[in-house]
C-alpha cells in the first residue's frame, strides 16, 4: 500500500490537515522506527487511518467506503477464497451480478484488480477501504462462515444456555434471537426460496435482510424450533403455531412461532414479544408530557371507558400495556381479554379469545365481569356486541381499557355510535380517547439540518421557516435509512360537559372535532409537527404516517393543509 502515499502526505499538508512541524516530527519518527511516513503520521497521532484513507480516495478520485458504517453481507465470502482475499487485501462488498464492487486497500493496484476480475469472473468496481478495517472485516467474515465463532459470542452464550441442548441448530437459533433482541426487532423471518435461505428482521415496522446460516441447515433449524415450541417435529405439511420463552441478557421474551409449508420448505416467522418488565412509561413511548399527565389522570378514575385508537401497527398494544402496567397494583383485580395475549402481566388474569369454541370478546367479557374485576382490558372492539358490552361494563363500576380502529380521536365516538352505542351510554361511560400513530425517529448518529421542499412546509403552515428540522443523512447505525427507532404521535380527546351536550344532540363528527380542538385538544398533525421541530422526526414522516395528503376538502380541524392559505 505504498503507492501514492507520499502524494497523500503532500496533499494533506497542502490542505492544512497537517502542519510542517508535524510532518518534520513524523519524518524523524519514521526514520527512527523504520516505518513508512504515513505509518509514522498515524503512530504519532497526527492523522487517523480513516482520514488518510479518505484523503487518498479523494486524490485518486476513487470512492471511499467506510466499513465502520457498513453492513456487510458475509455471504459474499462465497465469492472469493479466504487466501485470495487476504493476499489481495480485498473483499467483495456488493454483488450486482455482472459487476462486483470490491473493497480494496489499494484500488490503484491494477495487477490486483485484474486478478480479482479473473477470480470473481465479473467486472470489478474497486472502492477504497481503510487497510486495517478491511483486514479485520476479512478475518471476521471468513471465521463466521466457516461455522466458527460468532463475533459477539457473550450475548449468544447467554441465549443458548436458556435454550438448552448444545446442537449447532440450537446455537444458530440462539444466535439469531440474541441478534434480533439486540437490534430491537419485533419479528424474525426465516424463509427458503429456490436457491437461498433468507433471514430478515422486522425493525421499526420494516423488514431488513441479515446474513443467514447455510441453507443446508434449514431443516435442522425448523426441527429444533418445533421442539422448542412444543410442536410436532414430524409434521411438515401443515401450518403450525407455538411459542416458547427466550431470555436475552436477563430479560424474558415470549417468542411466538408460526410455520408455513411452502414449495421450498417450511417458512418460519417468529414474533418477539417482550414481557412485562420491558414496558417503560408513557414518556418513553414519545408521548408529550402534557398528554401523559392527562392520560394518567384519566386512568386514575375508578370507572369508565378509555380507548386507544389507530390503524394496525400504530402501537396501540404497547400503549395499552403501559396503561395496564400502571394499573396492575396488588389492590386491583386486573383482567384482560386478548387475541392473542400479547404481554404477560404478573397477577393479572389474562384470557385469550377463541371464536372457534365460541369464546368471543363479548362472551368473555360477560364471564370476566362475574369475576369481580376492577380493571378490564378488552383487546379490541371490533363489533357491536363488544362495543355495547364494554360501555355497559364501564357503566357498572369498572375501568375498561380497549382499542378501536379509527382515523382520529373524535372519529372513535362516531365508530361507537355506528356500533349501536346510544349517545347516553357513550356520554356516561367514555372518559377519553387517545389516538396515535408511530413516527420513525431521526437517527441520532447522522442527523443534520433539513430544508424540506416548499410544498411540505406549506402543508404544515411553515412558510420558509425550517428552524429545528433535521433529517438523517444515512449511516451504518441506521442502515442508511436515516431513521432509528419510533415514537408515538398522539391526540387526546377528553370527555367534558360541552362534548356530552354535542354528542347528546347527535352533532356531526366534524362539529365534535372542531369543538374538541377549540377546548384544547391538540390535533395529531400539530403534535407531529412539534416533534419534527424538536428534531425527533421529519415532516415527511409525519405527513406519511398521518396520510395528510389523503385528507381532502377537510376543514382546518382535520389537516394542516388549509392553514397554508
Ligand atoms: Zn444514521
Amino acid at each position: 500500500m505504498t503507492q501514492g502515499n507520499d502524494f497523500v502526505i503532500a496533499a494533506m499538508l497542502e490542505e492544512g490537515l497537517i502542519r510542517q512541524d508535524q510532518l518534520d516530527a513524523g519524518t524523524r519518527y519514521a526514520e527512527e522506527h523504520e516505518l513508512s511516513l504515513p505509518e509514522a503520521m498515524v503512530a504519532t497521532g497526527v492523522v487517523s487511518r480513516r482520514q488518510m484513507a479518505i484523503c487518498r480516495a479523494e486524490i485518486f478520485e476513487c470512492p471511499f467506503v467506510d466499513l465502520e458504517a457498513f453492513e456487510v453481507n458475509i455471504r459474499n465470502t462465497q465469492l472469493l477464497a479466504q487466501s485470495s482475499a487476504e493476499r489481495l487485501v480485498a473483499f467483495p462488498l456488493f454483488d450486482l451480478g455482472d459487476v462486483i464492487t470490491v473493497g480494496m486497500a489499494d484500488p490503484l493496484d491494477l495487477h490486483a484488480v485484474d486478478q480479482l476480475r479473473r477470480l470473481l469472473k465479473a467486472e470489478v468496481d474497486p472502492v477504497l477501504c481503510e487497510h486495517r478495517a478491511l483486514t479485520e472485516l476479512i478475518a471476521q467474515s471468513y471465521s463466521l462462515t466457516a461455522g466458527g465463532v460468532d463475533a459477539d459470542s457473550s450475548a449468544v452464550e447467554g441465549a443458548v444456555g436458556t435454550l438448552a441442548g448444545g446442537s449447532p441448530a440450537a446455537a444458530a437459533i440462539g444466535r439469531i434471537l440474541a441478534q434480533a433482541a439486540r437490534e430491537g426487532a419485533s419479528g424474525v423471518h426465516i424463509g427458503p426460496d429456490e436457491h437461498d435461505l433468507h433471514l430478515r428482521f422486522r425493525i421499526d415496522g420494516r423488514l431488513h435482510e441479515r446474513p443467514v446460516p447455510d441453507r443446508a441447515q434449514h431443516p435442522d433449524l425448523v426441527r429444533r424450533l418445533k421442539v422448542m415450541a412444543s410442536l410436532d417435529p414430524a409434521q411438515t405439511g401443515r401450518p403450525q403455531d407455538g411459542r416458547f420463552r427466550f431470555t436475552h441478557e436477563g430479560h424474558p421474551m415470549d417468542v411466538r412461532v408460526s410455520l408455513m409449508p411452502t414449495i421450498h420448505g417450511e417458512n418460519v416467522v417468529m414474533r418477539l414479544v417482550s414481557s412485562e418488565t420491558s414496558i417503560k412509561g408513557f414518556r418513553e413511548l414519545g408521548i408529550a408530557g402534557d398528554i401523559v399527565e392527562q392520560v394518567e389522570t384519566a386512568l386514575d378514575r375508578p370507572h369508565g371507558l378509555f380507548l386507544v385508537t389507530g390503524p394496525a401497527g400504530s402501537g396501540r398494544t404497547t400503549t395499552l400495556s403501559t396503561a395496564l402496567k400502571r394499573l396492575n397494583t396488588p389492590d386491583r383485580n386486573v383482567m384482560t381479554i386478548e387475541d392473542p395475549v400479547e404481554i404477560r402481566m404478573p397477577r393479572a388474569r389474562q384470557l385469550q379469545v377463541s371464536p372457534e369454541i365460541g369464546l368471543t370478546f363479548a362472551g368473555a367479557l360477560r364471564s370476566v365481569l362475574r369475576q369481580d374485576p376492577d380493571v378490564v382490558l378488552v383487546g379490541e372492539i371490533r363489533e357491536a356486541e363488544t362495543a355495547r358490552a364494554a360501555c355497559q361494563a364501564a357503566l357498572t363500576g369498572h375501568l375498561v381499557l380497549s382499542s378501536l380502529h379509527s382515523d382520529d380521536a373524535t372519529d372513535a365516538i362516531e365508530r361507537l355510535r355506528g356500533m349501536g352505542c346510544p349517545p347516553f351510554a357513550i356520554n356516561a361511560s367514555l372518559i377519553g380517547v387517545l389516538a396515535q400513530r408511530l413516527l420513525r425517529s431521526v437517527c441520532g448518529s447522522c442527523a443534520k439540518p433539513d430544508a424540506p421542499d416548499a410544498h411540505l412546509l406549506r402543508m404544515f403552515g411553515l412558510g420558509q421557516d425550517c428552524a429545528g428540522l433535521v433529517r438523517g443523512a444515512g449511516c451504518g447505525r441506521c442502515m442508511s435509512s436515516g431513521y432509528r427507532g419510533r415514537i408515538a404521535t398522539t391526540e387526546l380527546f377528553l370527555m367534558d360537559r360541552a362534548m356530552q351536550e354535542l354528542i347528546e344532540s347527535n352533532a356531526a363528527a366534524e362539529t365534535v372535532r372542531e369543538a374538541a380542538i377549540e377546548s384544547g385538544m391538540r390535533p395529531m398533525w400539530r403534535d407531529g409537527l412539534e416533534k419534527a421541530r424538536m428534531g425527533f422526526t421529519t415532516l415527511e414522516e409525519v405527513s406519511r404516517a398521518l396520510a395528510i395528503d389523503a385528507v381532502s376538502g377537510a376543514a382546518d380541524v382535520y389537516a394542516p393543509r388549509s392553514r397554508a392559505a
